[in-house]
């Protein structure tokens, strides 16, 4: 989907005009157990088409280098954005702050509409009219309290945002493509010089913006593989505030390009916040999965031992997940990394036949019917797997089924089936 950043000073009004935007079309997402969202990305949609909006408000709240920090911000959501959309005080005017960020936006070559905020009247509208000496278009004021002027702002974002993504885009080299994730200095750089050592080629260096995320195309034992969005994992972002937020816009937008993931977790480490963060994230995309633990030349028994035991506990959730030891530093065992992502990737794209699947399911009601409910005995009349990438099954059912019986259904299509390192989903749909 294409993506709209809002940029603004603090206190212009960027979180009412981003529920103004959203109103109550903001996408309902299903609960997932275990699954801690972010308020970063909304799903919206508007006059049918749908598009993702990022509010870059998630780091302000700091008086001190005010103006560093917005230019900061429309840095980033020029880089992960197809367009951008510009908010200031209509009542105020254009302050020193908002010339900072008027610099970087003349630069891109990146869609940017310039909204008014806070013009509740016909007056207001004429002054807004004087924001055109920013050089930045037409200046389209809005009341976002009052909804005054917001359809056609609404408007105008549409027509500047393309149909397809930009920053989340398929490359056309055919290669799967990667992503490679993790928390500051678990290895991750380090792990694409074992891989790759000199064998690199940046792809994908987009014209026209200030900093564009690059793929890199790495040679691993002859086969060709698609790591997106390296330069995010090479460049260093010390943000005093909003280095989370800042990290898992990139996640986001790195596993959008991405076919499977490489969660790469630091075995010398506890398992942080911030690592269960990562691996929600990959859950939630539907992206196939790979587990590498990395450091693994420091490794002693006790520790090995704690971690077998916090991989059963704290990771419960990815047990399906194939799991590697590696040490980016000495090379140990990188060379199972790629066996892991075939595996993934196969999993990712299996279509299980449906004759298959349903004798699978008639068994299941045989040996282990959901148990009576309210003197109905709850049945499967027929499943089907509607999607691959990852597989995705929908059982149509007589009366509702528990949440604890789906998950059952869920473990035997796994055990059956195998599905190594891709998630998959069950969903039920009742016939009253
Ligand atoms: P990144 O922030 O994830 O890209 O992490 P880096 O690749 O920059 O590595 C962070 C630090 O961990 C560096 O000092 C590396 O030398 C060290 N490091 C990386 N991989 C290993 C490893 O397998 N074993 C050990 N002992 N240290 C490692």
């Amino acid at each position: 989907l294409p993506v709209l950043a809002i940029v603004g000073r603090p206190n212009v009004g960027k979180s009412t005009l981003v529920n103004r935007v959203l109103g109550r079309r903001e996408a309902v997402v299903e609960d997932v157990p275990g699954v801690t969202r972010d308020r970063v990305r909304y799903e919206t949609e508007w006059a049918g088409r749908r598009f993702v909006v990022v509010d870059t408000g998630g780091w302000e709240h700091d008086a001190k280098g005010l103006a560093g920090r917005v230019a900061e911000q429309a840095e980033i959501a020029i880089e992960l954005a197809d367009a951008v959309l510009f908010v200031v005080d209509g009542q105020v005017g254009a302050t020193a702050t908002d010339e900072a960020v008027v610099k970087l936006l003349r630069r891109t070559k990146k869609p940017v509409i310039l909204a008014a905020n806070k013009v509740d009247d016909t007056r207001g509208e004429l002054e807004a009219a004087s924001l055109w000496s920013l050089g930045l278009g037409e200046p389209y004021p809005v009341s976002a309290l009052h909804g005054r002027g917001s359809g056609d702002l609404l408007d105008a974002v549409l027509a500047a945002l393309p149909e397809v993504s930009a920053v989340g885009e398929e490359r056309a080299t055919g290669l799967r493509r990667v992503a490679l994730l993790g928390r500051p200095n678990v290895g991750k750089s380090s792990l694409l010089n074992a891989l790759a050592g000199e064998n690199r080629v940046v792809v994908d260096s987009t014209a026209g913006t200030t900093r564009d995320p690059v793929d890199e195309i790495i040679d691993i034992n002859g086969r060709q593989w698609q790591f997106v969005d390296t330069a995010g994992i090479r460049r260093r972002v010390h943000l005093t505030r909003g280095a989370d937020f800042y990290a898992s816009l990139r996640t986001h937008a790195a596993l959008e390009k991405a076919e499977v993931a490489v969660i790469l977790l630091d075995s010398s480490e506890p398992l942080s916040e911030q690592d269960q963060r990562i691996i929600s994230m990959v859950q939630e995309s539907g992206r196939a999965m790979v587990i590498a633990y990395n450091k693994w030349d420091l490794m002693d028994e006790e520790r090995r031992k704690f971690l077998e035991r916090e991989f059963e506990t704290d990771l419960v959730q990815i047990q399906w997940a194939p799991r590697i030891n590696v040490s980016a530093s000495t090379k140990w065992h990188v060379n199972r990394l790629t066996p892991a992502l075939d595996t993934a990737l196969e999993s990712w794209e299996t279509r299980v036949p449906t004759g298959k699947l349903n004798s699978l399911l008639a068994e299941i009601m045989q040996s282990h019917p959901h148990p009576v409910r309210g003197g109905k005995q709850p049945r499967i009349l027929y499943g089907s797997q509607v999607s691959t990438k990852p597989p995705r099954f929908v059982l149509f059912t007589s009366g509702f089924f528990e949440a604890g019986y789906r998950r059952f259904i869920e473990r035997r299509l796994r055990e059956t089936f195998g599905f190594e390192g891709t998630p998959i989903e069950v969903s039920v749909r009742p016939r009253e």
